[in-house]
């Protein structure tokens, strides 16, 4: 599907109007296809309180999402933590606590501290590395005492929410930096599948997807580890460093054909969704190896919908309405579960 818009590159009071008929011109495409679209709760509410923390998968929940996230990393005594990153400094007080436990390249790892110490850290809100916060408008508290938790412990606030009020919201597990953890002398995935059926959350019909930026670990979750549950293949950039997939590679019609006999579905940033050059001569149109997704029946779950860093050019609806109609994909990582929400119920 392909939408005629006026260029994107204009500004100020034009822009606006532009957008505006722009939105309206995405409602009209409403595509036959009412299948429900997917709200996933990125690192819980992110958007509002300090991410991964118990305290952000409880107000993620009351808001209502189709599936909460949790990354997952591994303690010193192998227990899985949920954290974004193998790193702890830029979302923890670890510096003040233990100034000395750094590796040579400065950084603070997971696994390099076991469970009773990563339960002494204090979690804020995230900083970068001149310890500034990413978003200067996200949870500005400073008193409050945010902890580290483990996976077991967010999946059984998500079971035990899911069975007070008659819910059924689903999780989202990403195994982080698996080879990485391998070298470490450590099999993450083991121990988060492991995790996961303890919790009934590992069968082909669970409520869960497990989802990895490492295509070959994905591939050895089927094989060797015999998986059932539903996968999900994050698609960076080669530039990323996030594993030794070749991203460029996936998004050819052979590349999603050999990833779709291994997962159930793709997970694209919102960079790679569009076609660059119908965009320039303002057009929107799906990136050609989305129709090879569609080909092959992958689900599609592109990340991340922030609300206070929406891509250039477009307001949430704009996006919002991109993603259903013009990528048909089939929901959307958000730090903010609100907004989308709103928009769903009322596009519906
Ligand atoms: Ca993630």
């Amino acid at each position: 599907m392909e939408v005629l818009v006026p260029s994107l590159r204009q500004k100020g009071r034009r822009m606006k109007a532009h957008i505006a008929t722009l939105a309206f011109v995405l409602l009209l495409a409403q595509t036959a296809n009412a299948k429900v679209f997917d709200i996933i709760a990125h690192r819980g509410a992110s958007g509002y309180l300090p991410e991964h923390t118990l305290e952000a998968t409880t107000l993620a929940f009351a808001l209502g999402p189709d599936f909460i996230e949790q990354d997952v990393v591994i303690s010193r005594d192998d227990v899985a933590i949920v954290l974004h990153d193998i790193h702890l400094d830029t979302v923890t007080d670890v510096k003040t606590r233990f100034p000395d436990r750094a590796r040579e390249d400065g950084r603070y790892y997971v696994r390099d501290f076991t469970l009773q110490e990563l339960k002494t850290l204090s979690v804020h809100e995230r900083h970068d590395m001149n310890d500034k916060p990413v978003y200067k408008d996200r949870y500005r508290g400073t008193k409050g005492q945010f902890s580290i938790a483990t996976f077991e412990e967010h999946l059984e606030l998500i079971t035990e929410l899911n069975r007070q009020f008659g819910k059924d919201i689903g999780v989202y597990p990403e195994i982080k930096s698996p080879s990485w953890h391998r070298k470490e002398g450590v099999d993450a995935s083991k121990i988060v599948i492991d995790t996961l059926t303890d919790f009934s959350l590992a069968t082909e019909d669970a409520n869960s997807y497990v989802q990895c930026f490492d295509f070959d670990e994905l591939k050895r979750l089927r094989d060797s580890l015999h998986y059932k549950g539903k996968l999900v293949l994050l698609i960076g950039e080669n530039s990323w460093n996030e594993s030794s997939t070749d991203y460029d590679w996936v998004r050819t019609e052979m590349g999603i054909k050999e990833v779709a006999e291994y997962v159930n579905g793709v997970g694209p940033w919102l960079g790679q969704l569009l076609d660059k050059r119908a965009l320039e001569s303002g057009r929107i149109k799906a990136a050609r190896w989305i129709s090879y997704v569609h080909d092959n029946a992958l689900v599609i779950h592109p990340f991340t919908y922030r609300k206070d860093d929406l891509p250039p050019g477009m307001d949430s609806d704009t996006l919002l309405l991109t993603l259903k109609n013009i990528v048909q994909a089939d929901g959307v990582f958000t730090d903010h579960v609100p907004p989308v929400a709103t928009w769903r119920r009322q596009s519906q």
